[in-house]
């Protein structure tokens, strides 16, 4: 988010990955909410912090599940591939449609080798032009449609060819910056550098979002870090819009392994019941962030805020 409103980054742009479209960049930073890149996006969508601009659709394979398809047009009659628009003269005669070998006897005449009706000259024929399978011979007005695999390795001899309703259609977008996306950051980031600045008060030590690697080797990505040199405790700060029980539990995992204390931030200022109950147990301190700069222990306790407790669920839960 803070790339797209510096503008170093000017959207989110997809790929397809094993057959499934991904966003690398948000992936990335999803890496320990578990990926789901497509997900988060749609919601911060919907909350019009991001904005969604339709892309265009990609085809993949149904068999390999990896190749781009590409369009091919098949035989109808043996689903051949290698059926190809051809120029070819009508006799006459019969109405049979042919290439022009099929019309032409050793001496130089112009002989229909279906009807053996005669004609003076080839250009007396009249010319059309039908789709030619070379692999069971047979003539047609218009091709099957089809999509092939551009895998080639991924399959045996012949590649693969389907029918266009049995490949997997992706629909592809891509989301830049929305409206409510710069105020959304803002708050976001105002309630860390708040937290951070007030620690920095205390006498801490402070970083934000910082890396943390724990003695046990875990990495832990942090909104605030702030150390005691002296004390050897310090603390520890996460800002959600809307935290969950998972939230809890992550940041007293690692308030233990860093011994910090741990202060949760809910930057709405509701919290749900169970979140408040499970802090309490955990020992995580709730605190909010007034429009004054003012750290307050004050918030307001819902019940049943939410009944989706995932990650995604407390983003598009949270401004109703
Ligand atoms: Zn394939
Ligand atoms: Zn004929
Ligand atoms: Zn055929």
């Amino acid at each position: 988010m803070t790339e797209l409103v510096e503008g170093s980054r000017d959207s989110y742009q997809p790929t397809i990955d094993d057959g499934v479209v991904t966003y690398p960049a948000v992936e990335e930073t999803l890496i320990d909410e578990g990926g789901q890149s497509k997900e988060a996006l749609e919601s911060l969508t919907e909350r019009g912090i991001l904005e969604r601009t339709f892309e265009g659709k990609v085809y993949t394979c149904p068999e390999c599940l990896e190749g781009r398809m590409t369009y091919t047009t098949a035989c109808p009659k043996c689903q051949s591939l290698y059926i190809v628009d051809t120029e070819l003269l009508k006799c006459g005669g019969c109405g049979r449609t042919a290439p022009p070998e099929e019309f032409e006897s050793d001496g130089g005449e112009v002989v229909c080798h279906g009807c053996g009706s005669t004609a003076e000259s080839i250009d007396q024929l009249e010319r059309t032009s039908r789709y030619r399978c070379h692999d069971c011979g047979e003539q047609h007005e218009t091709p099957a449609h089809a999509l092939r695999c551009e895998n080639r390795a991924g399959h045996r001899a012949g590649g693969f060819a389907c029918d266009p309703h049995d490949a997997i259609e992706h629909a592809l977008f891509q989301y830049r910056l929305g409206e409510s996306g710069e105020p959304w950051l803002e708050t976001q980031l105002r309630a860390r550098r708040t937290i951070a600045d007030a620690l920095a008060d205390r006498g801490y030590v402070v970083e934000q979002d910082a890396t943390v690697t724990a003695d046990s080797g875990t990495r832990h990505r942090l909104h605030v870090h702030a150390t005691d040199e002296l004390l050897g405790k310090g603390a520890i700060a996460a800002v959600h819009e809307q935290p969950t029980v998972n939230d809890v539990d992550s940041l007293e995992a690692t308030a233990e392994e860093l011994s910090a204390q741990a202060l949760l931030v809910p930057t709405l200022g509701i919290v749900d019941e169970q979140v408040v109950n499970r802090a309490e147990q955990a020992d995580v301190r709730i605190v909010t962030v007034t429009d004054e700069g003012n750290i307050e222990r004050e918030y307001e306790v819902s019940e049943n805020l939410s009944d989706d407790r995932s990650f995604l669920g407390r983003l598009t839960s949270s401004l109703r």
